[in-house]
């Protein structure tokens, strides 16, 4: 056997996974059919969830001090060009006021990170830098996955170096993270269902120095250009980069279009240009015995909204303490099965939250008329309509905290089944709860620590309140699988107001498998549920 996990693709969700498996102990080798992480542009936004992930994997500061300065603006502009006054301007607090905001917070209505802008090609080759000094991760860039056999013991794939060598590689477990084309995916029959190729746009990456600086209208992170192109502008990490997205007919109209928006004169370079298209389509499976997908392998959302790759670092986490469990002989068969339960609802939910947002950018897009610009009483009243519309419809791109922070894992093998319906989701709003398969919501202590912070990697009974509840039965029943168990006494009255119970069990992910104010009659099965043994 050459390692325990072969993953496959060093993009966002490869890395992160190699890095939560690494932090595990567990061995991996990535594979990346790249030479080196490349300077093009893709996402540039880490949601709230993805930076407690980050967190919790000891790197968000690292994130953080990589990305865009934490002062900078995050405001969203829709505008006719940078120098006209915009037709609409929503502010969003900076990382630093997030902060602020959150430290100041007393309500577990807010996550225990906020977002931060990093771009794609900045984030991989840090990520990468973190898994390579990862004892048990070998990280091998040059190398492209051709094909696999797996049986009832392993997988063994077939692997072509740079140099055209091949090897054989032989895993107990392989994770395809090889983006949207997956060959991993394809090599398992597995489809992609849903609305493909709904638009196709260009777009380029500029280096220009002094834009960030001088930009009249006011400071922000994306400017939407009200035209028929579809066109926004949208700054990186460095602030000394842009993207501009729009529907040209020419890879040269894109300097045109980068001028228009503008509007005033810059020294610019156009340092690429590429089509990308718009999808909505999730897998039909996330994988079969000892191969598992995630990320894009398995989901394809339209970036309004930013549930791309934030949804495969959810992805990653959820995978990387499921296998770790199997391979370290404490986790039941239940426990990998529920990858995919798990982890295709929110696929699909997240693909219906970027649905949601991108007709809400259509809605506005949709009054765009020609006369928009001109100074009569016409044009004045196609401003009017658009900005009135787009006050509504594009806050769904940029406030989608609900889908962010407020999934759940409903009918999961490894959550405890509790009466009633539960929270309905909600994409907008987050709504702290504790219902089972939930997100434990983010609680400071009095001594200003983070409830979250206190929580380890195994699973952990919060008591709470200074409940007495004897424990020594769970402790032995989940001592009897060998697996990691701890009690967290919280004496403080404020976690037991609102989360709403004396007793939690929380997965090593902090998702809440059980509450309630006294232990069920049948720890024993309590335990099986969480460790995959019961059914
Ligand atoms: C314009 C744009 C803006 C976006 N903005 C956001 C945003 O703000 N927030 C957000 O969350 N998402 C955003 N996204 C989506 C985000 O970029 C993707 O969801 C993310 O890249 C998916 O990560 P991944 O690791 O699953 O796949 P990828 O990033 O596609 O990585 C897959 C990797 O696998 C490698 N690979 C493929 N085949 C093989 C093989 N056979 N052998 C070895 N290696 C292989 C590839 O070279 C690649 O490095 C945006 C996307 C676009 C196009």
């Amino acid at each position: 056997m050459d390692t325990q996990v072969l993953i496959v693709g060093a993009g966002p969700v490869g890395l992160t996974l190699a890095i939560d498996l690494g932090r595990r102990g567990i061995n991996c080798i990535l594979l990346e059919q790249k030479a080196a992480p490349q300077f093009l542009p893709k996402m540039e936004r880490c949601n709230a969830r993805t930076m407690e992930i980050y967190r919790r994997l000891g790197i968000a500061q690292k994130v953080r001090d990589a990305g865009f300065p934490r002062d900078a603006s995050m405001d969203v502009f829709i505008v006719t060009s940078l120098i006209e006054p915009p037709l609409l301007h929503l502010p969003y607090p900076s990382v630093a006021q997030a902060q602020a905001e959150i430290a100041a917070c007393s309500d577990a209505t807010m996550p225990l990170e906020p977002y931060q802008l990093i771009s794609q090609y900045t984030l991989e080759p840090l990520l990468k830098s973190i898994a390579e000094i990862l004892p048990s991760v070998s990280v091998r860039y040059g190398c492209e996955f051709i094909s696999f056999a797996q049986d009832q013991r392993s997988v063994r794939a077939q692997v072509r170096r740079s140099d055209g060598s091949t090897a054989q590689l032989e895993a107990q477990y392989l994770v395809g993270c090889d983006g949207g084309a997956s060959s991993v995916r394809r090599q398992l029959g597995i489809k992609l269902q849903g609305e493909a190729n709904l638009l196709e746009l260009r777009q380029a990456l500029y280096r220009c120095d002094d834009l960030f600086e001088r930009i009249p209208i006011g400071k922000g992170r994306h400017y939407h250009v009200a035209d028929a192109h579809n066109t926004f502008l949208i700054v990186q990490d460095s602030t000394r980069h842009f993207t501009l997205h729009s529907v040209v007919n020419s890879d040269a109209d894109m300097a045109t279009m980068f001028e228009k928006t503008v509007a005033m004169p810059v020294k610019y370079e156009m340092l690429y240009v590429g089509k990308w298209r718009q999808n909505l389509l999730l897998a039909d499976s996330y994988g079969r015995d000892r191969v598992f997908l995630a990320g894009d392998a398995v989901h394809l959302v339209i970036p309004t909204g930013g549930l791309g790759m934030n949804s495969g670092v959810g992805d990653a986490t959820d995978l990387a303490w499921k296998l770790a469990a199997t391979l370290k002989g404490w986790g039941g068969p239940r426990l990998l099965a529920s990858y995919e339960i798990e982890r295709r609802q929110i696929g699909d939910r997240n693909v219906a939250a970027s649905r949601h947002a991108a007709r809400g950018r259509r809605a506005w897009r949709a009054m765009y008329r020609p006369n928009i610009r001109d100074h009569t009483p016409e044009g004045a009243e196609a401003r009017a309509n658009l900005t009135r519309v787009a006050d509504v419809e594009q806050r769904k791109s940029n406030e989608m905290i609900g889908a962010e922070l407020g999934y759940r894992y409903v009918g999961s093998p490894i959550i405890w089944p509790e009466p009633g319906e539960g929270p309905a989701p909600n994409f907008m709003k987050y709504e702290p709860t504790t219902w089972p398969g939930a997100r434990l919501p983010h609680l400071w202590l009095s001594d200003g620590t983070a409830l979250h912070d206190r929580i380890g990697d195994g699973y952990t009974l919060l008591r709470l309140a200074g409940a007495l509840s004897g424990v020594a039965a769970l402790a032995q029943a989940f001592a009897a699988y060998g697996a990691p168990f701890s009690v967290l006494d919280i004496a403080e009255e404020h976690p037991r107001d609102i989360y709403g119970y004396d007793l939690l069990l929380l997965r090593p992910d902090l998702h809440v498998v059980w509450r309630g104010n006294r232990l069920p009659d049948d720890p024993v099965k309590l335990a099986a549920v969480a460790t995959g043994h019961y059914g």
